[in-house]
């Protein structure tokens, strides 16, 4: 079941495992990504859902152990499972296997669960979640079933149509011509989208009748839903597949879903694509599809503009950043300083090597960069950059290949999903001075940081991301050396050349993040996990 957030989708899974419990018997596993949010479900939400239902036997009573990580009814037995732990996903034979946000499991957890149960005879998998690429495990899944979507009747035509967003491709909807969402934007005097007048204009269009239905019809929409499978052969397969989003929901708001996108498309224009694709995925709840995967030379020739290398804008109002890698083979520090505008405009003033960290040292004090402006990734070297870190009060960095840090959020209990997080660690460990201190290691996202650099930022040539009339060919080459490729259903970024100065661009949107110079809030907005 494909959908977005916010839809219920957590309840079905309890009405589910109630029905199991009353008519089934046997052993059933719940999976989520984390041990301790499947405890959290089960302790404060199912076990008092199901205390007011009144099974048929009047004496189905469930008895968690939390010890066991069981929670036993007459007849059925449901293990609660973390993806975290490979050992324990493998333990024990299943019948019934529900996985529920399966987006944010660990990495080979759904490979691992369902090979297992695909083994055992006579059983059912429910996979439930928001998708997050178009080659991803749960898209594909989705394709290989019904397709069932549902269609409600026009009140003008009578003709069938799904809700679809309708404005943007979408890999579900085909029919994007005609249909979905309309509304009028107009701006406020101070530049704000007037919101009231936008929410005042939304209506649905019919895709057959051009008809306008408003939000006060919604109801009525919703209560003539009916499934259709877009894929019906599945069904000789057993594989049923479903996917609604928010629109079918009756506590969601039109104007929630039409001023969310306005956000998203806003940020999107000005190179941040995170509240789009949360939009994409947990509105719409499809995979986020990207446009194009290559860098071309002229969308990187599009920046240069008409300053000198060493230029400065005359600003006091500005930070200077200065973020640095290592060079493996040659053994250099590679270095990009960048001057931004507190309005998240920026300035590329210089780029080049230096031969250690000491020069790093003399170069940041003469340009007068301050200590916490300066980034330097720890991939490489890593006691070494420590070690210049603590003494001289900078940034230690390092890129991890993920899409993002998502957790529990411990007061809401919502899952959030963060392009960076701040760890500490113990910058001597393995040394004789171990355990004696630790520091802050910024740990981020190359893929999230990624995006925005080659497939918004540079592809944006109405983006302030200027470069020098005197720019080197070094350096725009190395820019154009990062490409994204698709393998086993993961999307994920290569180096096809040596693209050092790429990374330190990439430490400079991130040390844009930290300091507070770009206008997104990049923490996607609060989704309930129910
Ligand atoms: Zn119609």
């Amino acid at each position: 079941m494909l959908t977005a957030a916010q839809t219920g989708k957590t309840t079905f899974v309890f009405i589910f495992l109630a029905w199991a419990a009353s008519e089934l018997g046997g052993n059933a596993m719940l999976v989520l990504p984390d041990t301790a949010m499947a405890f959290e479900v089960i302790q404060s939400r199912f076990l008092p859902f199901i205390e007011n239902i009144k099974f048929d036997d009047n004496e189905t009573q469930a008895v968690f152990n939390k010890d066991l990580a069981i929670l036993f009814f007459k007849s059925l037995t449901l293990h609660i499972r973390g993806s975290i732990s490979r050992a324990k996903l493998q333990s024990v034979p299943i019948r019934w296997l529900i996985m529920d946000e399966v987006a944010n499991f660990r990495k080979g957890a759904f490979e691992t669960v369902t090979k297992r149960i695909r083994s055992t005879y006579d059983n059912k998998i429910i996979i439930i979640g928001t998708p997050l690429e178009q080659n991803d495990i749960l898209f594909e899944n989705f394709k290989e079933g019904t397709q069932t979507i549902f269609i409600w009747d026009c009140p003008y035509c009578g003709h069938g149509q799904p809700f679809k967003f309708g404005t943007r491709k979408s890999l579900i909807y085909k029919n994007t011509e005609s249909g979905g969402f309309k509304w009028e934007e107009r701006l406020l005097p101070n530049g704000d989208f007037d919101y009231e007048f936008i929410k005042n204009s939304i209506y649905y269009e019919c895709e057959n009748c051009k008809g306008k239905i408003y939000e006060n019809q919604k109801n009525a929409l919703i209560n003539s839903v009916r499934p259709i499978d877009l894929n019906p052969e599945a069904r000789k397969f057993k594989h049923y597949s479903y996917h609604f989003w928010a629109a079918y929901i009756k506590w969601v708001s039109w104007f929630d879903i039409v001023s969310e996108y306005i956000r998203a498309r806003e940020a999107e224009k000005a190179g941040n694509p995170e509240l789009m694709k949360s939009f994409v995925r947990e509105t719409l709840g499809e995979p986020f599809a990207f446009v194009s995967n290559k860098t071309r030379l002229d969308d990187i020739k599009s920046h240069i503009k008409d300053f000198k290398r060493g230029e400065l804008i005359n600003t006091q109002d500005c930070v200077r950043i200065l973020t640095a890698d290592i060079q493996k083979e040659a053994m250099l520090i590679k270095y990009v300083y960048r001057q931004w505008l507190k309005d998240g405009n920026s300035r590329l003033i210089d780029y080049g090597f230096l031969p250690s960290l000491e020069d790093l040292r003399r170069y940041q004090i003469m340009h007068n960069i301050k200590d916490k402006a300066v980034l330097v990734d720890s991939g490489y070297l890593a006691v070494k950059i420590y070690a210049a870190c603590l003494s001289y009060g900078w940034i230690a960095t390092k890129g991890d290949k993920v899409e993002g840090y998502s957790y529990v959020d411990p007061a809401s209990k919502k899952f959030i999903t963060i392009p960076y997080k701040i760890s500490h660690i113990d910058p001597f460990l393995g040394t004789d001075n171990a355990g004696k201190r630790t520091m802050p290691l910024i740990r981020f996202s190359s893929n999230l940081y990624k995006d925005r650099l080659f497939l918004y930022i540079i592809k944006n040539k109405d983006i302030v991301w200027d470069l020098p009339s005197d720019i080197g060919d070094d350096y725009i080459e190395e820019l154009s050396a990062d490409e994204y490729v698709y393998s086993e259903g993961k999307r994920k970024w290569i180096e096809t050349a040596t693209n050092d100065f790429a990374d330190c661009e990439v430490l400079q949107l991130l040390a844009a993040d930290l300091l507070g110079l770009t206008k997104i809030n990049l923490k996607s907005e609060n989704k309930n996990i129910s």
